[in-house]
């Protein structure tokens, strides 16, 4: 079987400026980034009238480690809709170096349906997360240049809450004291990094409509307290101009394709937990504004990705979804069933059967919480039997949840045909019970207070009992209350694994309570973040990470990527 580096070297793509021609991209918006990719100017939206196309999510169940194929469904479902005709175009998130070099591996599909060029898309692309990185890092520079400098502002540096960022999974740096050496090197403290992905900068530049909006969410970011506990904002550092030159270029969405020449959008690469986990807005927009579909990814499990993408990214921009797409495996569906990680290739019935309910409480979540319309597809791993595939369709049919096979994986867009058609209905008819964009809900509604939302989300999505607010959660979401922030929409971050915060309660718990730990706000971004249990925001290397297999050869070709 050939890996998904060898499919996409095989491949043959086509010039980036002929598919931006399909895309129907004039001339004078695209930047050739190399014959592959281009970015595409901003002003494209800003100078033409467009009719927004559908837009469709995919979204998962709660995972396992190795992914179960949103990318790789996003990507075939779009080829499968080219297939039949339909004008397309796919919104996906850029891949950070950490999971990259990590253990999750690349981020541009798989098999059959990936985004190309793949090397390129993985490693560095064309330069957005060095920028963002940039940006961030300025902002940590005039910060502690301004203590340094007499500090008017009267900042209380044990109350900095920016950190700098690296897009690497590096331990090290997770925790520093920095600024040593002397009065002449600056003032000591405790310090840290983040990986880029999980600055609120990368959250900000996925979020913003425009440069101006871009700048002014810049300038909103806090990044520390006074001494008598006012916030400290980049605007007061007089920061956001320089910031936004930075990000000028980057904010322009990359072009590329899918190994069957639809056109792709990749920008942009928020984590899903500290932040809300979808690609840039601009992305979206320009994919809607281009394409007669537009389908677009949001990431882990649909109880954080497709819940953030609703409550956050569709609240702020105006967003509708004409439909969702619910990614199951069987293997996941069978480790939600109690068989262990590594037992997951064997057949086994019962254990499938019994990891059901995840998968129908993410579907209920999206019919009945935000009353869209939504279809269950089936990830076809060369692993799964006939009996198990079986099993999984005949129990949505009989429970009255749409559900297609999916085999974009093993056979491209010809493998997504049934998923499209249907896709096509529920964009265009809706469900059965009159679902569409036009009957979408949040999950909460934006007055509530910030105790309230975090109970919202975690009662009617997670299906827990109630929330535990630890004393300094309780304690800072008093004060950001008191400070204006109480309208804003929450970002939960959570585990993956589980509907709970505890990974290991898996399927679909009952009987649990969440305990939010800390919360803490990005002011620019426009959300609150509700921490439960430790989250990581600057992960380590394993003890064989993905990089050992990483090479190039004489020639520059890249090996060993996944
Ligand atoms: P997600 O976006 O949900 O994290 P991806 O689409 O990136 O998942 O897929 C995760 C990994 O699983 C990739 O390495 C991909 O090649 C592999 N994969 C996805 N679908 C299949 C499949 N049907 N059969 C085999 N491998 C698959
Ligand atoms: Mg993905």
């Amino acid at each position: 079987m050939q890996s998904d580096i060898e499919i996409a070297q095989a491949a043959q793509p086509q010039r980036i400026d002929a598919i931006a021609e399909k895309a129907g991209i004039d001339d004078k918006y695209l930047e050739m980034y190399g014959k592959y990719k281009a970015k595409v100017d901003y002003n494209l939206l800003r100078d033409n009238e467009h009719t927004p196309g559908k837009l469709v999510l995919v979204t998962a169940i709660n995972p396992t480690p190795a992914g179960e194929g949103k990318t790789t469904t996003t990507v075939g479902l779009a080829d499968a809709l080219a297939k039949r005709g339909k004008n397309v175009m796919v919104a996906l998130r850029e891949p950070s170096l950490g999971p990259v070099f990590g253990i999750k591996g690349g981020a541009a599909g798989g098999g059959y349906a990936q985004v190309v060029p793949m090397e390129d898309i993985n490693l560095h692309f064309t330069g957005d997360f060095h920028a963002i990185g940039a940006a961030n890092n300025l902002l940590a520079a005039m910060l502690d240049a301004h203590i340094h400098n007499g500090n008017q502002l009267g900042i209380d540096v044990r109350k900095i809450t920016w950190k700098r960022v690296v897009d690497m999974n590096d331990r090290q740096l997770r925790n520093i004291v920095d600024g040593l050496g002397g009065k002449a090197n600056g003032v000591p403290r405790e310090d840290g990094f983040d990986i880029t992905v999980a600055s609120e900068v990368m959250a900000i530049f996925c979020l913003a409509t425009s440069i101006t909006d871009l700048k002014e969410r810049l300038g909103r970011i806090v990044v520390g307290y006074t001494f008598d506990d006012q916030p400290v904002t980049a605007h007061d550092l007089h920061a956001e101009g320089a910031m936004a030159a930075l990000l000028k270029d980057a904010l322009k969405p990359n072009l590329v394709q899918t190994l069957e020449g639809t056109p792709a959008f990749i920008h942009g690469g928020p984590f899903a937990n500290i932040a809300h986990g979808c690609n840039s807005i601009m992305a979206t927009q320009m994919a809607l504004a281009l394409g007669d579909y537009a389908i677009t990814e949001a990431g882990f499990g649909a109880d954080l990705g497709a819940e953030k993408f609703l409550d956050i990214k569709c609240r702020l921009t105006g967003l509708k979804p004409d439909a969702v797409v619910v990614v199951a495996t069987v293997r996941a569906l069978k480790n939600h069933g109690g068989v262990a990680k590594d037992a997951l290739n064997e057949e086994n019935l019962e254990a499938l059967e019994a990891g059901l309910p995840n998968l129908l409480q993410h579907v209920e979540n999206i019919t009945q919480v935000f009353n869209l319309p939504c279809v269950v597809a089936i990830n076809r791993f060369p692993t799964d039997t006939e009996a198990e595939l079986k099993l999984v369709e005949d129990k949505c049919r009989e429970l009255g949840v749409n559900v297609a096979l999916s085999e974009v994986w093993a056979k491209g867009g010809e493998g997504g045909l049934a998923l499209a058609d249907e896709v096509v209905r529920l964009c265009n008819e809706g469900d059965e019970a009159g679902r569409g964009a036009d009957t979408f809900q949040f999950a909460y509604e934006s007055d509530l207070s910030l105790r309230e939302k975090i109970e919202a989300i975690a009662t009617r999505v997670y299906r827990a009992d109630g929330v535990d607010f630890d004393a300094k959660a309780a304690k800072e979401l008093a004060k950001l209350e008191k400070l204006g922030f109480g309208d804003m929409p929450v970002c939960m971050a959570k585990t993956q694994y589980s509907f709970s915060d505890d990974q290991k309660k898996l399927g679909a718990p009952r009987g649990f309570r969440i305990t939010v730990r800390d919360v803490k706000v990005s002011a620019g971004a426009g959300f609150v973040v509700a921490l439960t249990g430790n989250i990581m925001t600057m992960p380590g290397l394993g003890k064989s990470p993905a990089a050992f297999k990483i090479d190039v050869d004489e020639t520059g070709k890249i090996t060993g990527l996944f």
